[in-house]
């Protein structure tokens, strides 16, 4: 695969720890960052732009770009489909961008074994309650799906040792700063 000097960084952790909201300061902190848009057979919530939070595909779409080899990674979370547009992020590290990928566990670990160079941060929550809790205030899921995201979270959080480096999420902005320094931004 070719690959150029772009550095690939992956960040996981459970539904609602705060990833997006993370990832958006960091963004906006370095814009050099370059982020990887995902696709998906999950529905917009409200506010979500196609191509801009996700690519909303429908399930055929999505198995035809699996098919093709199209995705870096993929996997099934919570009832949908969410994967990595391969194209993009191999152009994007082949013109020596930092880029940064914000998946689910299955994905990271595919992604350890595509790009064993790349560096994989777990984003903790400061408890299990408190998970629950930015869950519920975020008001973006139904009951059901709320219920599957908290069974997935019990699961990532066992793996948290598999990764390079664990950041918890208790206050914003420190977790920021220590993401900052893992990914050698300051
Ligand atoms: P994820 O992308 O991991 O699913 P979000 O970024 O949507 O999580 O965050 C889930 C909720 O938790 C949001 O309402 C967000 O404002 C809140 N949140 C994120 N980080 C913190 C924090 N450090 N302290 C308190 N609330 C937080
Ligand atoms: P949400 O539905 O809350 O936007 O995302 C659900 C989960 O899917 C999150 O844990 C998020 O990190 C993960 N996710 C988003 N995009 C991808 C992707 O491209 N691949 C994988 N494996 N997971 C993804």
């Amino acid at each position: 695969m070719a690959v150029g000097t772009g550095t690939l960084t992956v960040i996981t952790g459970p539904s609602g720890v705060g990833k997006g909201t993370l990832v958006q300061r960091l963004l906006q902190r370095h814009p050099s960052i370059w982020l990887s848009v995902s696709a998906t057979t999950r529905s917009p919530r409200e506010g979500e732009r196609d191509g801009e939070s996700y690519f909303f595909h429908s399930r055929d779409r999505f198995d035809g770009l699996v098919a093709e080899g199209g995705l870096l990674e993929w996997a099934e979370f919570a009832g949908n489909c969410y994967g990595t547009p391969r194209a993009p992020v191999e152009q994007q590290l082949g013109q020596g961008r930092p880029v940064l990928l914000e998946i689910e566990l299955e994905g990271a670990r595919q992604v350890r074994r595509s790009f064993p160079s790349g560096f994989q941060i777990f984003l903790a929550p400061p408890s299990f309650e408190e998970l629950e809790r930015r869950i519920r205030g975020r008001g973006t899921d139904a009951e059901e799906a709320i219920q599957r995201r908290l069974s997935r979270a019990r699961e990532e959080l066992q793996a948290q040792d598999e990764f390079d480096a664990v950041v918890v999420n208790d206050d914003l902005e420190r977790a920021l700063t220590a993401l900052e320094q893992l990914m050698a931004l300051r």
